[in-house]
């Protein structure tokens, strides 16, 4: 599992870099999120002993099971929550993670806002974005991104990174990205979250500044 694992990253990383060369970035610029939800303690394990430090959760609850523990251990661990946050789980969010990628209605931004002043954290956030308006789907309608985040920045002073997406599962990834990439350029904001296991090459050639793999990196999911 280990070996595997480990060939898996190396693998990971030339694509990255060949995506950086393309992109005429710097392998720096991009961050690489190994998103480690719902995978066996033993592959995180491997990942970690591969020297990566910087992973996604999508569930608050899993994601204090897991890492609170092995933030006792590594102590440089930086953890993304990249699934839909619900506001009686702020407390603790805000507690375990150091990025936020899910703010996706008013009512959690308030709620973000307030928790971080009680526990004096300023955590960096990402807007997530429907770009597809899915009506399933989560995220600020995009006709909306800039004055929302205009109002998550000085309403709530919020430190807002960027914008993040998950375009529909049948459409190609490319028009979503290129589109949040412009609704970023056009709300003064940088960072950009997008990329999974799929297309996150394509994600990097079109600006992303986070990417976030899971299956690619770990192998499939547990359930
Ligand atoms: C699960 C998940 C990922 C990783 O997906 P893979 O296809 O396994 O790389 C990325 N982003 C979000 C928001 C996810 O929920």
């Amino acid at each position: 599992m280990s070996e595997k694992n480990t060939a898996d990253l190396n693998e990971i990383e030339n694509r990255i870099q060949i995506a950086c060369d393309i992109a005429e970035k710097k392998r720096s610029e991009v961050e690489l999120i190994a998103v480690s939800k719902r995978q066996e303690l033993q592959r995180v394990q491997a990942v970690l002993d591969s020297g990566i430090r910087c992973f996604g959760e999508n569930q608050v609850q899993e994601a204090l099971t897991r890492w609170l523990p092995l933030k006792t251990i590594y102590s440089d661990i930086t953890l993304h929550l990249i699934g839909a946050l619900q506001s009686n789980k702020a407390a603790d969010a805000v507690r375990l993670f150091d990025v936020i990628h899910t703010i996706d209605r008013d009512k959690i931004a308030k709620t973000l806002s307030n928790e971080m002043q009680k526990q004096n954290k300023n955590l960096s956030c990402f807007i997530q974005i429907n770009t597809g308006l899915e009506p399933q789907k989560a995220g600020i309608e995009p006709k909306q991104a800039v004055e929302f985040a205009r109002c998550c920045i000085h309403d709530y002073g919020l430190s807002i990174a960027g914008f993040m997406c998950i375009p529909p599962i049948d459409d190609d990834a490319s028009p979503h990205f290129a589109f949040l990439s412009h609704l970023a350029k056009k709300a003064g904001l940088s960072g950009l979250s997008m990329g999974m296991s799929a297309d996150f090459e394509e994600a990097i050639k079109l600006g992303a500044t986070h990417i976030r793999i899971g299956s690619a990196l770990f192998g499939d999911r547990a359930y």
